[in-house]
């Protein structure tokens, strides 16, 4: 994709949505992480309800280390894998309080370090917490990135690594949100609505035309296959004649 191409989408989603943010709801970096950490195989919906709950008991290192694994895991248990990120917030608590003075550190290596924080967590955190201009792919910036020809690659790193060389820097702080907005409510995973997305004439998958779903194209399809068998004993009768 060329950087011109680039540069339109880019544009087209910050007309579409100016100050994209994170979805989860959050008022300390502390609480970010807590959701971030949470939000792992889980969706933002489920995760805010939880903390909800949670941050009004427990919203700094100390009230969340002080209610225990067992008292977390009664606050967060219709969270996918609560068992064990109710063991990974106790030990990243832990940790914060001995090295961090109970603050979240803004540098990738110290978060990278806590229990439960991985390179897409940190890159969140960096990101929305400080401002950061890192680009944290899950899966849904990954399959955009892919679909559209924006940073094609095999792995997340590959596809992260893409985007930072080749986002415009205007663009970088919020490259992360655009991305993840789009890929979660206009590309999605089984149907991407071609047909309503901004950015439909500018990717390279262009699979779906507009006006023109699975289904219309599957039949037009079906017909094009029924008219030649139609025409096949025609052909080798005449074939055959010769
Ligand atoms: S045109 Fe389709 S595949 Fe391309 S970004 Fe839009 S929804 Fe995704």
């Amino acid at each position: 994709m060329n950087a011109n191409k680039r540069r339109a989408i880019f544009e087209r989603l910050r007309a579409a949505k100016p100050k994209p943010t994170t979805e989860l709801v959050y008022r300390t970096p502390f609480e970010l992480l807590v959701a971030v950490v949470l939000s792992a195989q889980a969706t933002d919906v489920g995760v805010n309800k939880a903390t909800a709950t949670l941050f009004k008991v427990a919203n700094t290192p100390k009230k969340l280390l002080a209610l225990g694994e067992e008292g977390l895991k009664q606050y967060i248990r219709t969270i996918g894998l609560y068992q064990t990120k109710a063991k990974n917030l106790i030990g990243l608590c832990r940790q914060l309080l001995e090295k961090h003075e109970g603050e979240v550190p803004a540098e990738r290596e110290a978060l990278e370090a806590l229990p439960g924080v991985g390179r897409k967590t940190a890159n969140v955190v960096l990101n929305t917490a400080f401002g950061q201009p890192t680009i944290a792919v899950d899966t849904h910036i990954f399959r955009v990135a892919n679909r559209t020809g924006l940073a094609p690659g095999k792995t997340v790193l590959e596809v992260e690594k893409k985007l930072l060389k080749t986002t415009p820097d205007e663009f970088k702080h919020d490259a992360h949100h655009w991305l993840i907005l789009h890929g979660r409510y206009v590309c999605k995973a089984r149907k991407p609505d071609c047909a309503h997305c901004l950015i439909q004439d500018l990717c390279d998958r262009q699979l779906e035309p507009v006006g023109e779903t699975p289904t219309t194209r599957s039949r037009k399809s079906d017909a094009i296959q029924i008219k030649a068998k139609r025409r096949t004993p025609e052909k080798n009768k005449t074939k055959g004649a010769t």
